[in-house]
């Protein structure tokens, strides 16, 4: 679960980290207010879940009040697109009003769990302010590391060599070191998957300053932590993947494939896309309806798969186990009733009454192309694509 910048900054300053005076706020003249009270200078920030906003038109340092409502009334209300939307972009409702930092300089703080240590691993960068998968990419030697400990936490020792790689001023080191190691341990304690202060900023006079907050949990762990169940905002979400969560299906929008591909379990899931992706017949999406899915799930992903207008075909793989495939096809059954967008299907069942399975797709009425196996799905589905693409 993303949650916005403004709530993210009360927890970061819950933890003791200096971030700049500011408000939120969702009508101009509320920005306006803010602004005459901190003073006029102000920075007024698009709240959004997704990053980028400063090439977007999402940020706007404005010198007064009323050019700070101004700027508020022309983001709120409105999608703003970045490079990290989709084309459609997301609606901003509301603004973040903070007083203007004199920055000396931008860095880049980050924690992420690392996946093959299996710990936590916070990263920084002189390089701050900009995309940090670009300084990732084409100068990696600028980002330094620091892991942590599952038990011990970060050392103290670790956040200080961290803060001297930097090449900051002598004073800054232990109030940048203090810094790493407080967000350190809100990451580990709210149980977040990405921890991210960019730009985290050396101020003219010398003092160090969260400038951003991106914060994101791990939905596993939110029922311990009630604190920040109502912290989340469904109008920041993918649409399809909203309504997937809802039937506790697990689904990912992807860019650029055509194929709507309905799966059992995770692990046959991007095996799944991994072949067909190869193949020439790349996956719209990935969809594992899990393994104790009924019928009214199946045709809920179903339902789903169909209206994405990126999907010219549908490829369900399903091994019948918990879930049997005679339950699977009478959930798409139900949904093909529904007269939406006809579409042609290519299905590899297996396992637990696949045969019944397969008697039911076939009687739905749909363009049903039954394969035995991967490597004849992949033929049959570049066949439903041409097929589909036509229509
Ligand atoms: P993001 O790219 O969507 O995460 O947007 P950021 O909040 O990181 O802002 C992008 C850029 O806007 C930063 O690199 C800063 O240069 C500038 N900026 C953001 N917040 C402030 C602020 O409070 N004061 C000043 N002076 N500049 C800011
Ligand atoms: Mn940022």
């Amino acid at each position: 679960m993303k949650i916005h910048e403004y709530q993210a900054r009360r927890l970061l300053e819950e933890y003791g980290i200096p971030t700049p005076r500011g408000e939120v706020a969702s009508t101009p003249e509320e920005a306006r207010r803010i602004g005459e009270e901190l003073g006029g200078a102000v920075v007024v920030k698009a709240q959004v879940h997704a990053g980028g906003r400063g090439k977007a038109g999402g940020i706007k340092l404005v010198d007064t009040p009323d050019e700070a409502g101004r700027a508020a009334a022309e983001m709120l209300g409105r999608p703003l697109v970045t490079h990290q939307t989709g084309a459609t972009g997301v609606m901003v409702s509301r603004v973040l009003v903070v007083e203007r930092t004199d920055i000396a300089r931008e860095l880049y703080l980050g924690i992420v769990v690392d996946a093959d240590a299996g710990v936590p691993v916070v990263m920084a960068s002189g390089e701050g302010g900009v995309e940090i998968e670009q300084v990732a990419e084409e100068t990696p030697e600028k980002i330094v590391r620091a892991t942590g400990h599952p038990v011990l936490g970060l050392s103290p020792y670790r956040a200080r060599d961290l803060a001297y790689a930097l090449r900051l001023g002598p004073d800054l080191v232990r109030p940048t070191a203090d810094l790493a190691s407080r967000l350190y341990r809100l990451f580990v304690e709210k149980d977040c998957s990405l921890a991210e202060i960019n730009p985290l900023a050396i101020t003219g006079d010398g003092r160090v300053l969260a400038l951003d907050a991106k914060l994101a949990f791990e939905d596993d762990a939110l029922f311990r932590h009630p604190e920040l169940r109502d912290l989340g905002d469904p109008t920041q979400e993918d649409e399809f993947e909203l309504r997937a969560r809802k039937a506790s299906l697990s689904f990912v929008k992807l860019e650029g494939g055509r194929v709507g591909c309905m799966v059992n379990g995770a692990g046959l899931a991007m095996a799944t896309m991994d072949i067909t992706g190869t193949a020439g017949a790349a996956p719209a999406n990935f969809l594992d309806v899990g393994g104790g899915a009924d019928e009214n799930q199946i045709a809920e992903a179903f339902r789903i798969i169909v209206s994405d207008p990126d999907v010219k075909a549908i490829f369900i793989n399903l091994f019948g186990g918990i879930l049997r495939c005679d339950v699977a096809a009478r959930g798409i059954a139900a949904a093909a009733g529904d007269k939406g967008r006809q579409l042609p299907l290519v299905a590899l069942m297996r396992g637990t009454n696949a045969d019944e399975g397969r008697r039911i797709l076939l009687g739905t009425g749909l363009d049903v192309r039954l394969v035995d196996d991967l490597a004849h799905a992949t033929g049959a589905l570049a066949d439903a694509l041409e097929q589909g693409a036509a229509q």
